[in-house]
């Protein structure tokens, strides 16, 4: 089942980016491990996987535990950090898609080891319940991350509402992409912004043609029938 949704999942990302001539290579698929076991994790990787998700610190490091015989895995952690936290996550991973205070970033800066692949969370449709920082908020907060070296901003990060119109998830995903646009040609040597994780398994054909680089898919890997 799992290896029927993946090939369909690709499949579909393949449609997407012909429909706005880009190159399926672009996109990285994140499979978010968070509602399966090791064992559907570790299938993944054995189809050819690369990039497994996680939103909680405590599950990342379990998964990575036990697929610790796979050492090409890139590990990503999607949900929001808490700072007491990072110390015992910062150096398992490879990104992370949540960053969203200047607290937490000196948290980071404190802890990692080498430099981390951060996105920084923009709550685009202005959801009281969603984490990440106002669009207007997003120079000032970039220009604040200046001389943290462990941060590498590499892009922008956003979720649509569960609910929203299709309509709706398209202009939250395009204003992701004008905000990114907009810092990469700040040419900041610490936030290229080059990247853009947006799309789910809802939304993740709108997200390919919209611009997403990263889309991160959970349910539709490992639904049944
Ligand atoms: C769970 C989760 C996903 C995956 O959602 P699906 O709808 O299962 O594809 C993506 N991003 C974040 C931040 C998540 O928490």
């Amino acid at each position: 089942m799992i290896a029927e949704n993946l090939h369909r999942i690709e499949q579909e990302i393949q449609e997407s980016c012909a429909l706005v001539s880009r190159n399926p290579e672009d996109i990285t698929m994140v499979a978010v491990t968070k509602s399966v076991d090791s064992n559907a994790a570790n299938e993944l990787v054995e189809l050819g996987v690369t990039d497994l998700a996680e939103n909680r610190v405590d599950k990342l490091l379990e998964k990575k535990q036990s697929l610790s015989q796979n050492q090409q895995i890139k590990w990503h952690l999607i949900g929001n950090l808490q700072r007491r936290k990072v110390k015992l996550i910062i150096n398992e991973i490879d990104y992370f898609h949540a960053l969203d205070s200047l607290r937490l970033a000196q948290e980071i800066q404190k802890r990692a080891e080498h430099q981390i692949n951060c996105f920084i969370e923009v709550n685009v449709s202005g959801e009281e319940s969603k984490h990440g920082i106002q669009p207007k908020e997003l120079p000032s907060f970039i220009e604040e991350l200046e001389g943290l070296d462990k941060i590498n901003v590499i892009g922008l990060m956003t979720m649509a509402p569960y609910e929203a119109s299709q309509q709706e998830v398209r202009d939250i995903f395009s204003t992701l992409k004008r905000l990114q646009e907009s810092m990469k040609k700040l040419n900041l040597q610490y936030a290229p912004c080059t990247e853009l994780s947006m799309g789910m398994s809802q939304d993740f054909k709108t997200a390919i043609e919209e611009g997403a680089t990263f889309v991160r898919i959970g349910t539709a890997l490992f639904r049944k029938g």
